[in-house]
């Protein structure tokens, strides 16, 4: 018998391959392949347990958690605008015109200036491993030089991704100092990125995608989003865009074709089942439905929609239609990085969708009835459902998915992250329904506020800059070479210069 694999994890895994049920298993074995992929995942009743533990430990390539440490699966965001990073948290209080022309087009417009784009989306791809995202979804600009740029930092720091070269070309709604001169440009443009994300050499495990990136309708023309569909049939990759977000924006769509959103994407080739349809507020049971057959996935940003969408995303009706449903940050509609947060708020606003929120009307017309999500449905929607969304085999803790994966440390002093063990104990079974999940104590407490949180996070490949051994675990001078290689530290939020 051998080792089975590269190394292996031992201790408390967390996941949730069902809807609406956490699975948290003590004891669990995972052993990871040459490859990064989850070779088994092995529980003391299976009959290699035993043995397999001990030959990983003799051959120095197991890491045993700590008490107080749990393994969670990596994060998948789902919908990130890159380039606004630097507005995170500004201009939240203003309309979306505003928001759009007075702060977001002229930041985006900075980044054919190629040292600024680097310096900012360096510190957006740390940020984004050291809030446990393993997997980011990102809008970048219409500059293709910054967008290779993002793509080497994510290949660098080891982060899987999805890049876009945004395709905006409509001079009606775009401005002159930042708008694809054709479409033409924007088609050629986006098949060089194409090219160019297939072809890199540090790219050979295929952490980077291609995603053919349509702003938005009210920002393509007929030619471009015809074209853009001929690229997606050609070359099969993933498609982002927003639909039908707001009152304007769904509005706007209705009046130029007589149709919704997703019958436009429908129509130019661009709803597939790798198709990620951000926001979607306004879309009706009948878009579900042409959503739901395509197999393309909705990523709800519930933050963001508080300030831009006018409205609460139906997440259970589309939970329950079929559609598949992941989670984004929106940075920088939504000012925050974490998923985590992102979960948080989707327990949220589907309590406001449920309630209703104006007071002077009787409860019983106030909000849609139950409509409510839980935690665990939240947390599925950040690791498994983002997954799936995606068409990858992250997510989950099962052989042949890929080991993205992240430690919580609960233990790292000053903490936030607060675990009471004689008054938290895992649920033993979970109501999809239920408004109370007795396990949300163990993630949804999880903060990331200054210095006090702490997390370690493996990513195949790993990048040279943030590669450290981990004093204390599983007796760091003996784990192998490989372990090192495939294994990422990282200290969230303020502490990340720990890194440095
Ligand atoms: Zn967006």
């Amino acid at each position: 018998m051998t080792t089975g694999g590269v190394f292996g994890v031992h201790g408390t895994a967390i996941d949730a391959p069902v809807l609406g049920e956490l699975r948290i298993a003590s004891r669990t074995l995972i052993v990871v392949d040459e490859m990064g992929s989850i070779a088994e995942v092995l529980t003391p009743g299976d009959p290699d347990y035993g043995a397999r533990h001990q030959l990983l430990a003799a051959a120095g390539a197991l890491v045993e958690l700590a008490d107080g440490e749990y393994l969670l699966p990596g994060l998948v965001d789902l919908h990130n605008h890159a380039p606004q990073w630097p507005q995170l948290g500004k201009a939240l209080d203003v309309s979306l015109a505003e928001w759009l022309g007075g702060y977001t087009f002229p930041l985006e417009s900075r980044y054919q200036d190629i040292e600024f784009a680097t310096s900012v989306y360096e510190s957006l791809v740390d940020a984004m491993l050291a809030n446990g995202t393993t997997t980011a979804v990102y809008f970048a600009t219409l500059h293709l030089p910054a967008t290779q740029r993002l793509v080497d930092i994510c290949i660098e720091r080891g982060q899987r991704a999805l890049v876009g070269r945004v395709a905006m070309d409509a001079p009606d709604t775009c401005p002159d100092y930042y708008r694809d001169s054709s479409a033409a440009v924007a088609i050629e443009e986006t098949i060089a990125l194409i090219d160019y994300i297939e072809s890199q050499p540090g790219n050979t495990a295929g952490l980077l995608s291609p995603v053919v990136t349509p702003r938005f309708i009210p920002s393509c023309s007929d030619e471009l989003l015809r074209g853009l569909g001929r690229v997606v049939t050609e070359f099969g990759c993933h498609v982002q865009t927003h639909c039908s977000e707001s009152d304007w924006a769904h509005g706007y769509g209705l009046d130029r074709y007589g149709h919704s959103d997703t019958t436009t994407y429908r129509d130019f080739g661009l709803l597939t089942r790798r198709t990620v349809l951000a926001h979607s507020n306004f879309i009706s049971p009948a878009d579900m439905e042409i959503i739901a057959a395509a197999g393309a996935a909705v990523a709800h940003c519930p933050l963001s929609n508080v300030y831009f969408a006018n409205a609460v995303f139906p997440t259970r009706q589309a939970l329950d239609a079929g559609v598949h449903v992941g989670l984004g940050t929106d940075i920088s509609g939504g000012p925050s990085p974490s998923l985590f947060n992102a979960a948080y708020n989707a327990v949220a606003a589907s309590r406001l969708h449920e309630d209703g929120v104006d007071a002077n009307l009787v409860a019983g017309d106030r909000g849609s009835p139950a409509t409510r999500i839980t935690f665990a449905e939240a947390f599925w929607m950040a690791t498994t459902g983002g997954g799936i969304a995606l068409d990858l085999p992250i997510g989950v803790f099962a052989g042949g998915y890929s080991f993205d994966a992240m430690i919580l440390d609960t233990a790292v002093p000053d903490t936030d992250l607060l675990i009471w063990p004689e008054l938290d104990s895992p649920p033993k079974t979970s109501s999809r329904r239920s408004s109370t999940t007795p396990a949300a104590t163990t993630w949804p407490k999880y903060g990331c506020k200054g210095k006090k949180c702490e997390r370690r996070s493996s990513v195949p490949p790993l990048g040279g800059k943030y590669r450290r051994r981990q004093p204390g675990v599983g007796g760091s001078d003996q784990v192998s070479e490989a372990v090192d290689e495939l294994r990422l530290v990282l200290v969230g939020c303020a502490n990340r210069r720990v890194l440095d």
